[in-house]
């Protein structure tokens, strides 16, 4: 038997604490006008410790043309491969900061 190494997350620098591989990101954002669905390209397990989450569907979201052109996301709701999800509210950014 081989034991596998522990992946340790970049941010908080826990063990274990890692979700199933996610299936499907769902999100939210006031430029679109449903839930655009986003599919990781490569099986991607995430911290669930700490906000390493939040990152993830940020770099999702930026990273697709659909969902980067609708602005800030608010909200995502995470479908992982053992079918639980997680939902995931983006961090309140101040846009009249300067009224
Ligand atoms: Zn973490």
């Amino acid at each position: 038997m081989e034991t596998e190494a522990e992946p340790t997350c970049g941010r908080c620098r826990k063990t274990g604490e890692f979700s199933p591989p996610v299936s499907v990101v769902l999100l939210f954002a006031p430029g679109l006008s449903a839930p655009y669905p986003l599919i990781p390209g490569e099986e991607y397990c995430v911290c669930e410790a700490c906000d390493a989450i939040e990152r993830f569907v940020s770099g999702a979201a930026e990273a697709h043309p659909v969902t980067r052109s609708a602005g800030p996301w608010t909200r995502a709701i995470v479908i992982f491969q053992d079918g639980h999800g997680a939902e995931v509210r983006a961090k309140a950014t101040p846009q009249m900061a300067l009224a």
